[in-house]
């Protein structure tokens, strides 16, 4: 019975429990995709719940098809079983509909019961311990109840409906969070003629005039776009990412609602641009947008540790250390249509980051004016790694609950580095092997000894006890150990490389 009483609605309900189970895990993006398989091949009855029809979550149905990171563990064996399927270009662009496939068939040979279509709309929380969640779905309301819930929404949905605290947003920046994308297929291009050189030096040059001209509202210097694996060359099919949003509140649904309204009336118009203007496009058509909006950055929540721009900078190392990367920072402007940020800020040089307080070649201001940070730019050093510790994963407040993938604990800075696709399946892999040890041992996940943690990993496939190879311009390579280096900017973009 639902009752409206001085302008608030008042109801009691009772839902049933429909399903008990060792681990939860909530939202099949990649770090649900890397939680589920490896709760489940350690033993525990896990199930995944996931509000729309397929896995990916941003890679799959947000159209987000490179996938970068350091490619360890379960996120190495994808890659390896989407090659098998012809899944997989040499760019490590991906098929969106073959990802999909062979992600749920990963899960459901590892034992994972999947659950699409469903919801989750509150977490169970008693004396500060997660018992399981709310769902909604086409079947009514009803209750999942678990040993562990992992919380893969991206937007630390069971985190914040358990009351533990977040953050969202650049505090430098207003608040508002990293720019959002709506990724778009285009059909019909010819390879054969369209090169990727002219496209970043003279395109870029073109979309420059055309927004000056106001043909083109402002987008981003450095649009990308990549085409999918196993296409005939000559009508091949590209995914674009180029259309931008500014001053996004992506915890706000009336924001989201203009965004995506935006994102369409951008994409009508760099279609036709495209058309006009890009050698090999001119036959070229818009066959489908992303079915989700690509939102960067929204929620992170507030854990044990909380991994900040200057770890990644200096190539931190930890003890309880369950990921690394080797790519460093990719933060879309919030605010202004500059490009992307790719450093942080230091008050003085400090080894091993990359330090310039050189201004940029063309003048212009590429982040926040008088960084209270300091004046030097620092930039992760290509050969040089940082370490993401399992404390990022645990809550504050909450017990029986962890957390993986985009919205694990950092601040602003590092979220732009840690997001990456592969770093994400780690994320949640490492999240997989906790939850079911520590069923195993009877202890709180935030209790568990991470030497064993790490031990098990590391015979998982997470190499943590080796360095990883640099990942430089689409795939690992070595970097020579005496290196110089340079920031260069091309494109508009700030990118730092070996010195030639
Ligand atoms: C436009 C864009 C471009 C990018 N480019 C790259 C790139 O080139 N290379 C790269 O490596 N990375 C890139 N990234 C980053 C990367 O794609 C993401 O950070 C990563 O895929 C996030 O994975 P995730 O599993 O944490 O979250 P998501 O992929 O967002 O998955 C979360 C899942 O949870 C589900 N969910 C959410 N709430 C609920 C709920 N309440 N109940 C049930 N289910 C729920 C969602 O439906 C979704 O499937 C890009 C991101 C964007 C947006």
């Amino acid at each position: 019975m639902v009752k409206i009483e001085g302008g608030k609605i008042k109801f009691n309900e009772e839902v049933k429990v429909k399903y008990e189970v060792d681990v939860l895990v909530v939202g099949g993006g990649t770090a649900g995709f890397g939680a589920a398989i490896s709760a489940s091949r350690n033993g525990a009855n896990t199930m995944l719940v996931e509000k729309y029809g397929a896995l990916g979550g941003l890679v799959t149905l947000g159209l987000v098809c490179y996938m970068a990171g350091y490619p360890e563990g379960i996120g190495k064996e994808l890659l390896e079983r989407l090659k098998e399927k012809r899944g997989l270009g040499e760019n490590r662009i991906c098929d969106p509909e073959i990802t999909k496939y062979i992600m749920e068939k990963m899960a459901i040979e590892s034992g994972v019961k999947i659950l699409y279509w469903t919801y989750v709309i509150d977490s169970i929380v008693e004396n500060n311990e997660i018992k399981g969640v709310i769902i909604q779905n086409i079947s009514g309301r009803s209750a999942i109840l678990a040993k562990r819930v992992i919380d893969c929404t991206g937007d630390a949905e069971i985190s914040y409906f358990a009351g533990v605290p977040v953050e969202t947003g650049w505090d430098l920046m207003d608040g508002y969070n990293q720019a959002v994308s709506l990724d778009f297929v285009m059909s019909n291009v010819d390879l054969n003629s369209f090169s990727s050189s002219d496209f970043y030096s003279t395109v870029q040059m073109k979309i420059e005039k055309a927004v000056k001209e106001g043909k083109l509202p402002r987008l981003v210097e450095k649009g990308y776009l990549g085409s999918f694996p196993n296409r005939p060359e000559e009508k091949t099919e590209v995914y674009v990412c180029t259309a931008h949003s500014r001053k996004c509140r992506t915890t706000d649904a009336e924001d989201l609602t203009r965004i995506v309204i935006e994102q369409r009336d951008q994409i009508q118009k760099l279609v036709e641009f495209y058309r006009e203007n890009v050698i090999g496009f001119e036959k070229a058509f818009l066959s489908y947008t992303a079915s989700i909006l690509g939102i960067r950055e929204s929620r992170r929540i507030v854990g044990e540790y909380k991994l900040t721009g200057k770890d990644i900078a200096l190539a931190r190392k930890f003890k309880d250390a369950i990921a690394r990367d080797t790519h460093g920072f990719d933060i879309h402007n919030p605010i202004d249509d500059l490009p992307h940020i790719k450093h942080t800020h230091l008050s003085q040089p400090i080894e091993p980051a990359f330090c310039t307080d050189k201004e940029r070649e063309d003048g212009r201001i590429c982040c926040v004016k008088n960084n209270p940070k300091g004046k030097y730019r620092a930039y992760l050093k290509p050969g040089q790694y940082y370490e993401i510790p399992y404390r990022c994963l645990i809550p504050k407040k909450i017990d029986n609950l962890l957390v993986a993938g985009r919205c694990i604990s950092t601040d602003f800075e590092a979220q732009s580095g840690t997001r990456l696709i592969m770093t994400c399946i780690t994320m949640g892999h490492a999240a997989g092997t906790a939850s079911a040890l520590s069923i195993k041992e009877n202890i709180s996940p935030r209790k568990l000894d991470t030497e064993i943690l790490r031990e098990k990993l590391i015979k998982e496939g997470i190499n943590l006890n080796k360095e990883p190879l640099c990942y430089v311009k689409g795939s690992p390579q070595d970097i020579p150990r005496d290196a110089e280096f340079v920031v260069e900017t091309k494109d508009g973009e700030d990118e730092i490389r070996i010195k030639r």
